[in-house]
């Protein structure tokens, strides 16, 4: 099944940059890279697949159905989205950022109800941020306060996690812990989208991967597929080696000085 579809989708900004001709289908179950340089496009892809903006043609499904057509709260019941770079300038606790995440699933004036407590400890416990709870999101570092903003993506209790830069701020402690959580996450039955700088992160943790340059899709398939060094050099112009990686085997790049 497909989880989002972009059917012949095109999207520009008032400036000159451009989407073209964007046609994806991301299965339901995948977890999916998005890789590219920087101002191709990938955040701008995202946000159509979450409905921030609408195509100037063509269209996006969720499960088949026309996302246009869903009502917003009927969206963020669907699907979550971890943007780049949130700040608030309100003095929230983590865990009161991370309830944020349930108020898709409540109605108006509706207080919190166990299931939303449920929901919240879950995303606290499995970002590992349940020792956190009660301090200062404003205060925390990057890598921390990215943790938080995917915490209140899970308490969505989302189908479909879209994650913009996930690993950017984290040390390769975080990053790992963060490669982990979104293959356990997908394991569970939650399908994954994350665009990821680090291509070798991508390749060593990504089911598909699909590649952005200059507001197309310049290439969609497994890494063996996509990472190649002709691709390399035509996505971001650098002259690179291939190797496998040696416990997964999946491509990994060198950068040559
Ligand atoms: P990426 O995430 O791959 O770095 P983006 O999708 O954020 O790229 O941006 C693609 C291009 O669109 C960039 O040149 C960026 O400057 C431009 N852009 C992004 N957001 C806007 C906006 N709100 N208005 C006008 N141009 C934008
Ligand atoms: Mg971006």
């Amino acid at each position: 099944m497909t989880a989002i579809s972009l059917e012949n989708v095109n999207f520009a900004y008032n400036g000159s940059f451009r989407l073209e001709d964007i046609d994806l289908d991301i299965e339901a179950g995948d977890l999916t890279g998005i890789i590219g340089p920087n101002g191709s496009g990938k955040s701008t892809l995202v946000k159509l697949m979450a409905g921030y903006i609408a195509p100037d043609s063509g269209r996006v499904l969720i499960d088949g159905q026309p996302l246009a057509r869903f009502k917003r709260k009927a969206v963020a019941q669907k699907l979550a989205v971890v943007s780049q770079g949130i700040h608030t300038d309100f003095d929230f606790t983590v865990e009161e950022m991370v309830s944020l995440g349930r108020l898709p699933h409540l109605g108006r004036w509706q207080s919190e109800g166990p299931r939303d407590s449920q929901a919240i400890e879950w995303a606290l416990d499995i970002t590992r941020l349940t020792d956190f709870r009660q301090r200062a999101y404003n205060r925390l570092s990057g890598g921390e306060a990215q943790r938080v903003m995917v915490a209140q993506a899970l308490a969505q209790q989302p189908e479909i996690l879209l994650l913009d830069e996930p690993t950017t701020y984290m040390d390769m402690a975080y990053q790992q812990e963060m490669f982990t959580l979104m293959t356990r996450l997908n394991q569970e039955g939650i399908t994954v989208v994350a665009v990821l700088h680090d291509v070798n992160m991508a390749a060593l943790y990504c089911k598909e991967l699909v590649a952005v340059r200059e507001g197309r899709i310049f290439a969609k398939g497994a890494a063996e597929e996509v990472i190649t060094q002709e691709n390399i050099k035509e996505i971001y112009g650098c002259t690179v080696e291939i190797s496998r990686h040696p416990v997964a085997g999946r491509p990994q790049v060198t950068i040559l000085p």
